[in-house]
């Protein structure tokens, strides 16, 4: 593929630590995501906040602030994937929805663009700069903005499943499953206000497990066994 959307939950950067970050763990990612540069792909990564903050889980401060506290986990950790990716010579930027003064840049199409044609990494940082959303729909909305031809959702779980696997051993994988289905029937593979705008804007995703050895790679360039989000 040549432009992708790589979405990496903040959980996963932290390993087994759950919080804060695991550089093996992220190293990992690095190494796989220089072979699809040095091949030729374009690749924007939008990072969860979950290692440190979620604005919902906090009772006794205003939403609108503990949201801007998990963006802001979201560019900390923006910023961190990008160093550990430039160790292995990746060339990289960090772009946010909001001024960090000269800790990132600021969004916008045209610069992400000049910076993808550049053969640069562009890290989305900062979710949509927005309270009352998520990552997951920063993802989906950055993946529209730069006509990525997909997103691929690297996860804990390989796939998406009919139930829970943890709870149900008989739950099965789909292979590929509709965007529709996976609204009607309430799976979780993204909340539900980015699953809406996949399916207006017609965004396909893939979905597999960050745990695979080479999973990134074999994700995008063909080799694919999680679930295809078809549109
Ligand atoms: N967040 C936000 N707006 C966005 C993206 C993220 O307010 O556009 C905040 C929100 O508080 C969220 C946190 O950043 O809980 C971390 O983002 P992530 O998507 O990882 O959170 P989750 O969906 O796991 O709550």
């Amino acid at each position: 593929m040549k432009r992708i959307l790589l979405k990496l939950s903040g959980e996963a950067l932290a390993g087994d630590k759950h919080t804060g970050f695991d550089e093996a763990t992220v190293m990992v990612v690095a190494k796989q995501v220089k072979q699809l540069v040095d091949c030729g792909t374009e690749v924007g990564i939008v990072i969860g906040g979950g290692n440190f903050w979620r604005g919902r889980t906090s009772e006794n401060i205003d939403r609108t602030k503990a949201d801007q506290i998990g963006m802001l986990a979201t560019v900390m950790n923006c910023i961190y994937v990008s160093e550990i990716f430039r160790s292995v010579g990746i060339m990289t930027q960090v772009l946010t929805p909001f001024t960090c003064g000269a800790f990132t840049k600021l969004f916008s199409k045209d610069r992400a663009g000049k910076y993808f044609s550049k053969g640069m990494v562009c890290f989305f940082a900062g979710g949509t700069g927005h309270p009352y959303f998520s990552t997951d729909t920063a993802t989906v909305l950055r993946a529209v903005e730069i006509e990525a031809e997909g997103i691929f959702l690297a996860k804990a779980i390989d796939g998406v499943y009919d139930s829970d696997p943890k709870i149900n051993p008989a739950a099965v994988k789909y292979d590929e499953i509709s965007i529709q289905e996976v609204i009607d029937r309430q799976l979780a593979v993204i909340d539900l206000t980015a699953s809406i705008m996949c399916m207006e804007n017609k965004m396909p995703m893939y979905i597999f497990s960050l745990n695979e050895e080479n999973s990134i790679v074999k994700a995008i360039s063909g080799e694919f066994s999680g679930t295809k989000v078809t549109v």
